[in-house]
């Protein structure tokens, strides 16, 4: 094989388009981090009011990268829910490890900030602006400080002109978008949301949708974001676990989506992954609705 003076290597790797550059640093810089989030054969078993086990997941293993966007996908009731919940802290495993930084997670923390679904939990006497900043004040940021840092996350979801309206003014979507900024400024390691778009409006989930991947593209914050729509899936993520009907739920499978930017629809290899992404979870669909009809 001939080699490659140093030379020719600088003016190889400067014709490297972009593209190959970023998925080359990606691969480069997986293989060399530890994950950011680790799942060890978790399991969670919930005991019902009339004292029945009912094991929701079993055997949940999958690992997060530090600043990726990572989409969890599965069906009604295949425990998504359970698994943000526990890596939230809010929940137990009932086995297995839930590590973060290589700490197991003990309970819930600033660290990972939770959206919920049509989270409603803006304080109705703030204002917008206010409620962005009520966790740095809690946290004796100084006034101006948080005020501008407040500002800032408001400016980043589209909201400037909105700052001084009080929540009751103000649509489902735009108090959905006060609670991602509210979540923002506190400036966490991890952002994880619980199909946070699913009770708007069409036009308005794709609208957020879009507003996420660019708030995204800026801060790399680490997202797990839960969904059960698999067009949701393929157009926020770089990977997507596809996970099993319950009982015993556990990851069936991880998608790499190798999109950058913008992401249309109508594209080919938007449809390949959709494709893909569906032929994974077809059966578990199918399960899930068996199962709910027999329960
Ligand atoms: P998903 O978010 O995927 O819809 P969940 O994580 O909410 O699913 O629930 C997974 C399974 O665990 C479901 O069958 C649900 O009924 C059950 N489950 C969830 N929470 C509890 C609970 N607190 N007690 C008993 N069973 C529960
Ligand atoms: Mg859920």
């Amino acid at each position: 094989m001939t080699s490659l003076c140093p030379q020719m290597w600088t003016q190889l790797s400067h014709r490297r388009s972009w593209r190959v550059n970023e998925e080359l640093d990606r691969l480069e810089w997986r293989s060399m981090s530890a994950p950011l989030v680790s799942f060890r054969d978790v399991e969670k078993t919930y005991r019902s009011l009339q004292g029945v086990d009912y094991k929701a997941v079993e055997h949940f293993s999958v690992d997060i990268e530090a600043g990726e966007f990572f989409c969890l996908l599965g069906p009604s009731g295949c425990g998504k829910t359970t698994v943000l919940k526990m890596l939230a802290g809010f929940e137990a495993p009932t086995a297995g490890q839930i590590l973060m930084d290589g700490r197991p997670v003990t309970g819930a923390s600033r660290e990972r900030a939770v959206v919920f679904q049509g989270d409603d939990s803006l304080y109705g006497w703030l204002t917008a602006v206010e409620n962005v900043e009520f966790g740095l004040r809690m946290r004796r940021v100084a006034r101006a400080e948080r005020r501008e840092r407040a500002l800032r996350y408001l400016d980043l979801v589209g909201l400037t002109g909105q700052a001084q309206k009080y929540p009751a003014e103000l649509s489902g979507g735009m108090k959905q978008r006060i609670q991602i900024a509210r979540v923002l400024a506190n400036e966490p390691k991890m952002l994880l949301m619980d199909e946070p778009f699913a009770a708007l409006d069409a036009q308005t989930r794709a609208l957020m949708q879009e507003e996420l991947a660019s708030i995204w593209q800026a801060e790399r914050t680490t997202v797990l974001f839960i969904t059960h729509d698999i067009d949701e899936a393929v157009t926020l993520g770089q990977r997507i676990g596809v996970m099993r009907a319950g009982p015993g739920s556990q990851v069936k499978g991880v998608i790499d989506v190798a999109l950058n930017g913008a992401r249309s629809r109508t594209d080919d290899v938007f449809l390949k992954y959709y494709r893909q992404v569906h032929d994974m979870i077809r059966d578990e669909v199918a399960a899930a609705v068996g199962r709910a009809r027999r329960a």
